[in-house]
């Protein structure tokens, strides 16, 4: 057993403190990793307060990991010791379904579908049809720990040209944004929308310009139109109806980044015919859609969850050749709650990543 340290909640209601557990010595096919860094993503906070009523306690949370591999099982081939790699959302699914064998698995339609990085597997066998757990663990321990580890067809390479801390987020909120960006086939000089900008849209702005773009964004925050600006992007308040108006039937593609239940309707009018809005930032029953304005145009709602892992290792060295990258802030985890305030007042500008060395820092001090 290796001895980790870490920080988890104890219940829904209780905040994040330290957090002492074992995590099993890699099998054949698995790497150990010292964590480097460690993201931030809205979705922790929901998980640690049990808002998608799915969590299981102690919550380590942390899906945006980045650090250095330490140990490799004897099978391992793609990764070696000193190597600087990345653990997104998931660490392993059922590998038989149709989308698992398509490369898909972050649409396992396996019976517990895919092992998340924590919280256990995304369908627990209380859920489960036959109330089995094919990965042996009902609870799973995120990144907001000393180490990991992972199956080493879950670990993704860390471009050398890219900053650890730089690369932990685009694991999650990079990758969330990229896949629909591909799926929906986002070309250049097409116009496309990014509503809500957090984590998730200022990668949404980047990337959507780096594939040759040309990028609206729709926010609350007054502030934040100069940091679309910034970003060669449109700024558009969400509240003024007038611009709005002047931007119907101009888009090719909308991508939701908003973490919570929010009203499309605004929004849909302002897609072409035959444009995409999806959804991304929020998990839960969303406010119903005018159909009228849907059919009239063929324009489509849709949905997607974060995206495969052959997604993420193009979206890192996307990222990496472009030379774009989430900005980031660094934090100490022993200032994690705060920075978990700091997220849902929307104040962070874009991502917070927690510097791990910061825990090694309160290890070496305990008695
Ligand atoms: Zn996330
Ligand atoms: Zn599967």
């Amino acid at each position: 057993m290796i001895q980790t340290q870490g920080y988890a909640a104890k219940d829904a209601s209780s905040r994040l403190e330290p957090f002492t557990f074992e995590r099993e010595e890699p099998a054949a096919d698995e790497v150990q990793i010292e964590v480097l860094y460690c993201g931030i993503c809205h979705s922790d906070i929901h998980q640690v307060k049990n808002e998608w009523g799915n969590s299981v306690y102690p919550c380590v949370p942390g899906h945006e990991v980045v650090g250095r591999v330490t140990r490799v099982g004897e099978r391992v081939t793609r990764h070696a010791v000193g190597d600087l790699v990345g653990v997104g959302c998931m660490i392993d699914s059922c590998r038989h379904c149709a989308p698992c064998r398509l490369g898909e698995q972050n649409y396992c339609e396996g019976p517990n579908s895919w092992l998340a990085t924590y919280n256990g597997p995304m369908v627990p066998k209380a859920k489960a049809p036959d109330k089995k757990n094919r990965y042996g663990r009902d609870n799973t321990f995120g990144g907001y720990a000393d180490s990991l580890v992972v199956k080493e067809d879950f670990v993704l390479k860390v471009p050398a040209s890219l900053k650890p801390e730089v690369a932990a987020p685009i694991l999650c909120a990079g990758v969330t944004t990229w896949s629909p960006l591909r799926h929906w086939k986002v070309q250049p000089g097409q116009h496309v929308g990014v509503i809500g900008f957090g984590g998730l849209g200022d990668m949404a702005v980047k990337l959507a310009r780096a594939l040759g773009a040309q990028v609206t964004v729709f926010t609350r925050t007054e502030d934040k139109l100069q940091d679309a600006q910034r970003l060669g992007a449109q700024g558009v308040l969400e509240g003024d109806e007038a611009a709005l108006k002047q931007l119907e039937r101009s888009l090719d593609f909308m991508l939701s980044t908003v973490p919570e239940k929010h009203d499309l309707n605004p929004f849909i009018p302002l897609l072409k015919r035959n444009g995409a809005l999806v959804v991304v930032g929020a998990l839960e029953p969303m406010a119903s859609v005018n159909n009228q304005e849907v059919a009239f145009h063929r324009r489509s709602v849709a949905g997607s969850l974060i995206g495969s892992i052959e997604e993420t290792q193009e979206v890192l060295d996307f990222c990496a050749e472009h030379d774009i990258g989430p900005d980031v802030q660094l934090v100490r985890i022993q200032d994690v709650n705060e920075a978990f305030d700091s997220v849902e007042r929307g104040e962070a500008r874009f991502r917070y990543v927690i510097d791990m060395a910061s825990l090694k820092g309160e290890a070496a001090a305990a008695p």
